[in-house]
This record gives C-alpha cells, structure tokens and sequence, in this order.
C-alpha cells in the first residue's frame, strides 16, 4: 500500500487533471482511493487552485473521520462504493459539461457507440436525483452501479471507478466524451443502437485490450 503522503498527492494531482481536462471547475466534483483505513478523500468546498495535500482526509468504511479537515459532502457514495465494490480502488465524481447536460434529462445513455463497454455494461445508467451529500443520493448511486463502473446523476453530474485512480480518471474522461458524442448524433438524427449480440462481441474483444494501467 502507498504512503500516506503519495495517496494525498495523487488526489491534488486527480482533482488538478480534472480541471485542467475540462471535467471539474471550481470546488465541483470529488475523488478519493481506497486506503488501508478505508479510504482518503477531497476536502469538501475547495477549488483545485487552493487545495493542499495536507487538506485530503482520511476516513474509516464506517464513516469515522480519520484525520483533520472536512470531508466531501459526498463521502457518503465514495464509502458505500468502497464497501459494496471490492474491484473498486478509486472514485471519481465530476460536474463535467456534456454527462452533466445528459444527467439533466435523466435517461440512461444507451450502446450509441462500442466504447460504451468501457462503463461495464450496454448502457451508462442515470441514478435517480437525490439532493447531494445525502444517503439517498448514495442508495442510488450504489444501485444505479451494478454490474458498472460509471453512472449519471440525474440533474448532478457523473461518477467513473476503477481499480486505481488512472484507470477511474481516464474512464471518466472517456464517459464525458461519450456524452459528448451522444448529444451531438442526437443533434442531426436518431442514434443507430447496437444490439445485445453487438455488444456481447465488444465486451469479448474488450478482454486483455489496452493498456493494463488504465484497464480496470
Ligand atoms: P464537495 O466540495 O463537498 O466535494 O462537493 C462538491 C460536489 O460535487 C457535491 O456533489
Ligand atoms: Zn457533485
């Protein structure tokens, strides 16, 4: 396991990419690893450009608060990912433009595209609204994560996972093009979905592809 000083690095260095890519701004949108302790998480209300390593917090699956500092009004889903998700060692939550406009018409995005298998399944699940930082909004989240490892959040946002912090970075870089694509083909037409049998095909082709940092 990482030290301590490396996890809390690695979030600034998350939440910094986030920016930089476009999927956060401001103090929108959180991110934690899972930890030894249980997991170390964003503080809640601070924009990257003040964030410090030493603000990350650290917290027990039960909901202790480890460490100084004030969690994300979100550690509730990032717990309860963590305690559901054994395959899961990374959350990261964004408001970013297109998967937000997309949660905002709460519907699933369906298989438009083959790297919709990246998200896990045949579609990108929106979970239903529940004002944020509750455990309701949770409840949701961990439902609308079956068998996943990204979902909408109705009227809020998007959630990508994955094994580690690169692998749930670049999937939710990948989710928010995905939605980008998405509303643009809705734009000129009416998506061609590809059928189950499609999609079982791309799941399989998916097996072993890619690079093994970014694959879980
Ligand atoms: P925090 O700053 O508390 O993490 O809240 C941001 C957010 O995205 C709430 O959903
Ligand atoms: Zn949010």
């Amino acid at each position: 396991m990482k030290s301590a000083e490396h996890v809390r690095q690695s979030l600034l260095d998350a939440t910094l990419e986030l920016l930089r890519q476009g999927l956060n701004a401001n103090a929108s949108g959180n991110v934690s690893v899972r930890t030894d302790a249980g997991f170390c998480i964003t503080p809640s209300g601070i924009g990257p450009d003040r964030m410090q390593p030493a603000d990350m917090v650290d917290m027990a699956l039960d909901g202790t608060v480890l460490t100084a500092g004030k969690p994300s009004s979100e550690w509730r889903f990032h717990r309860d990912l963590y305690a559901a998700r054994p395959d899961i060692g990374a959350v990261v939550h964004a408001h970013s433009p297109y998967a937000t406009s997309m949660a905002c018409l709460r519907q699933d995005i369906p298989p438009f595209h083959y790297m919709i298998a990246m998200a896990g399944g045949n579609t990108i699940r929106c979970a239903e609204y529940h004002l944020f930082g509750t455990q309701q909004l949770s409840d949701a989240v961990v439902h609308a994560m079956q068998d996943r490892k990204a979902c909408l959040l109705s009227n809020h946002g998007m959630i990508a996972c994955g094994g580690t912090l690169q692998a749930a970075l670049a999937l939710a870089v990948e989710v928010e093009s995905l939605c980008a694509q998405y509303w643009r083909a809705l734009q000129v037409g009416t998506p061609v979905l590809l059928t189950e049998a499609e999609m079982a095909d791309v799941h399989r082709q998916f097996v072993g592809y890619g690079d093994p940092a970014t694959r879980t």
